[in-house]
């Protein structure tokens, strides 16, 4: 059957079939949650009705973390904020981090509501060239707590990417959940016509935070997709009054800079721990005009250079 893979077990149905991922065979078989997921069956329609809405979007760029709290959410709306700060630029941010949707908070949006026009959901502006799109604008409070299976989160995920009136935009950036789940799977199958230009893998520096992300780059090369670089978050504290240094999250293996060696990839930069971050944070604000001289907001500038450099090489390359 050409649907069976090489190292598929013995009874295996086959990738297309509908029992892909869920017989008895599947247990224990290297591709069941892919399988069961759907990614491998016949090409979901909304694929390509996705692929020619993206079609007015120059680039897509995934952010990623192996664990959950390493300051993900925070990366990607100063990614955002930073990209938009050059007023020719059209940005916008959909986070589909289902489970616990922190965007709404971080960008001041909450408590906003998604508007429904001919052309689709439209998303919330937070500047006139910053759009954002988070489940936590379909939720009645902060509070509430999502608790969806696996296919009602892949319909959220493709409504996000076809029913949302992105316009024409220079960089989506898409904020994901912790760790390799079907929201990934789907993030990447969806987009798969559209072409993502790459993701960006956060962590802190240490082991424990490392051994998840080296998964979470298993994760990126077994589905194909590019990785831009690493972004070691939380990385030294800087005391305000000594100026001394302390690692608070101790590299004890390294950090991101020796797994970056070690796999051949970009270590893109360090961000130092500020707790001024968590506050403009809660407070809905940009850390980057609260304190735009800090190590911190010079690190965020610095990362995003590279991957504004990254995605123009690819622009270049493509041509
Ligand atoms: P994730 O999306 O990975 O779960 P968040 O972005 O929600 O993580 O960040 C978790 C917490 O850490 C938030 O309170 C955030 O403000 C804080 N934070 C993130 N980066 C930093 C940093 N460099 N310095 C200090 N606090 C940070």
């Amino acid at each position: 059957m050409a649907d069976v893979p090489d190292n598929a077990p013995e009874h295996c149905p086959g990738t297309l079939s509908e029992q892909a991922g869920k017989t008895s065979a599947c247990q224990g078989c290297p591709n069941q949650r892919m399988c069961a997921s759907g990614a491998t069956k016949a090409p979901d329609p909304a694929i390509a009705e996705i692929a020619v809405k993206m079609e007015t979007v120059k680039h897509k760029i995934l952010v990623l973390s192996g664990k959950g709290g390493v300051g993900k959410s925070t990366f990607s709306a100063h990614l955002c904020h930073t990209l938009a700060s050059d007023d020719t630029k059209e940005v916008a941010l959909l986070d589909v981090d289902i489970c616990g949707p922190s965007i709404p908070r971080i960008m001041g949006l909450e408590g906003e509501q998604v508007h429904q026009s001919g052309s689709g959901w439209s998303p919330v502006y937070v500047e006139d060239n910053l759009a954002v799109m988070s489940i936590g604008f379909l939720l009645s409070s902060p509070d509430d707590a999502v608790i969806w299976r696996g296919p009602k989160k892949n319909g959220m995920i493709k409504q996000f990417l076809r029913d949302v009136d992105w316009g024409e935009l220079d960089y989506l950036v898409v904020d994901t959940p912790p760790g390799t789940s079907d929201e990934h799977l789907s993030i990447v199958q969806y987009l798969s016509s559209a072409k993502i230009d790459g993701a960006v893998i956060i962590t802190t520096p240490q082991e424990v935070a490392l051994q998840d992300v080296r998964k979470e780059i298993r994760f990126c090369q077994k589905v194909k997709l590019p990785i831009i670089g690493v972004v070691e978050n939380m990385s030294g504290f800087v005391c305000p009054s000594c100026k001394n240094t302390s690692q608070i999250f101790p590299p004890t293996s390294g950090g991101a800079e020796r797994m970056c060696e070690e796999l051949n990839l970009p270590l893109l930069g360090k961000i130092p721990l500020d707790p001024r971050i968590g506050r403009s944070c809660d407070e809905g604000r940009s850390f980057l005009n609260y304190a735009p001289e800090s190590p911190a907001a010079k690190a965020y500038y610095s990362i995003v250079q590279r991957i504004k450099d990254y995605c123009s090489n690819r622009k270049n390359e493509e041509q």
